[in-house]
């Protein structure tokens, strides 16, 4: 069922099914550690990687690899590697690509916790990282430098929505053989296919859209066969930061719903943000798409919907934006996003709390900015929700 003339929503029910000798329907769950051999030349010949088949569940195992095979039909990968989690995938890139005296050109505005692993951990392993503008792809080539061997980013950014223009980044990347890997989370592979824009390696927390439930950790990196199998594949096998069979289960069927769930909240998201670019409480929206954001036209080309994230501005600051959340009685006072359910945070004082006051305006976020993610709730429940806190905003600080 993996062929490529069936619609990603064909392929997210039912690529990646290997039927047991039961013939179940639905897909599988393998909960064991290892895998038994008919005789010592067989065990000999499945570790000597002559005969293929399972081993041992650290980076062999049935469940985990119909959710392979399942995502990598989706993001139109040639092949894919599941992970713990979004940081593990992020890390298995890092450590398959890179080593000690290395360089990184990375976006300024990325998940928190991957600029303290790339700062924090990997520059103690020698690994420096120049954190550039996303959308200035002249920035990128500028701190290219003989030592680097990895650009990294996310598109649209988070929480400012900021975009870059993958296939014009790749093309130049690509001409000084520099690999590009791209966090995928926001978007899904339902919205943005970075692969077919020239990326070499893209990068999923799991956790986020592919589940979508909050349920379980997972991420995954995708990307073409021989990469993997040389790069990331023995990092899995030797490392261990492997997806458990029963993460996997729940996020195959995490995938099955996928373009439904996506394309529902980015329909939600695109309301609730013309909605609140007209609401007289609000001093700006930035969301992709909205003809209103600076890139409107790079996003219509690039992504297939805006995206199920909002960040809007209210006037008078944090204790405006804190109002606002500390009014919701629905959405859920949370940094998760992806989530069937709304979830609304306050970025200068959570995701972004850590960094210096003096980066965080580098990177476009204030004190007003609130960021949405929404879920699948009737938009007029999430627009009565956000309009109390609102309502007690003081416009007269407006703009
Ligand atoms: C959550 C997130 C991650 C990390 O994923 P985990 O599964 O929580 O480890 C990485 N990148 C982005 C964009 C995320 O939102």
């Amino acid at each position: 069922m993996d062929k490529p003339e069936f619609a990603p929503e064909t392929l997210a029910v039912r690529a990646g099914i290997e039927r047991s000798q039961f013939n179940e329907h639905a897909e599988a769950l393998y909960l064991t550690s290892s895998f038994v051999f008919d005789s010592a030349a067989q065990a000999a010949a499945r570790f000597g990687n002559q005969e293929p088949g399972n081993i041992y569940s650290r980076f062999t195992n049935p469940t985990v690899h119909a959710f392979e095979q399942r995502l990598a039909a989706i993001e139109g990968a040639e092949a894919c590697v599941a992970t713990a989690s979004g940081m593990a995938a992020i890390l298995s890139c890092a450590l398959g690509l890179l080593k000690a005296g290395d360089h990184v050109v990375a976006s300024r505005s990325v998940f928190g916790a991957t600029i303290a692993l790339f700062n924090n951990i990997l520059g103690r392993f020698g690994v420096e990282t120049t954190w550039v503008e996303l959308q200035d792809v002249d920035a990128w080539m500028a701190a290219v430098r003989p030592a680097t061997r990895m650009f990294y980013l996310e598109t649209p950014a988070n929480p400012t929505m900021e975009l870059v223009d993958l296939a014009a980044l790749c093309m130049a990347a690509r001409q000084r053989g520099i690999p590009v890997v791209v966090d995928n989370c926001f978007c899904t592979p339902i919205l943005q296919r970075p692969l077919a824009l020239g990326a070499d390696l893209v990068v999923h927390s799991a956790t986020k859209f592919l589940d979508g439930q909050g349920r379980v950790l997972g991420g995954a990196v995708l990307g073409a066969a021989q990469l993997l199998n040389e790069k990331i594949l023995p990092i899995l096998r030797t490392a261990g930061p492997t997806l458990s069979a029963f993460n996997a289960w729940v996020l195959l069927k995490g995938l099955e719903t996928l373009k439904l769930r996506v394309e529902a909240q980015c329909a939600s998201a695109l309301a609730l943000a013309q909605w609140l670019q007209d609401h007289p409480a609000v001093a700006s929206v930035l969301y992709p798409g909205l003809p209103s954001h600076p890139q409107y036209a790079l996003a219509c080309r690039q992504q297939a919907a805006g995206g199920a994230v909002v960040t809007f501005r209210v006037p008078g600051g944090r204790e405006a934006a804190w109002r606002v959340i500390d009014h919701c009685r629905l959405i859920s006072i949370t940094a998760n996003l992806g989530d069937t359910k709304t979830t609304i945070t306050h970025p200068a004082t959570t995701t972004h709390g850590r960094i210096s006051a003096d980066e965080r305006a580098r990177a476009g976020i204030d004190e007003g900015m609130l960021r949405i993610a929404v879920g699948l709730e009737a938009l007029g429940d999430l627009q009565a929700d956000l309009q109390r806190g609102l309502s007690l905003v003081n416009t007269a600080s407006q703009r």
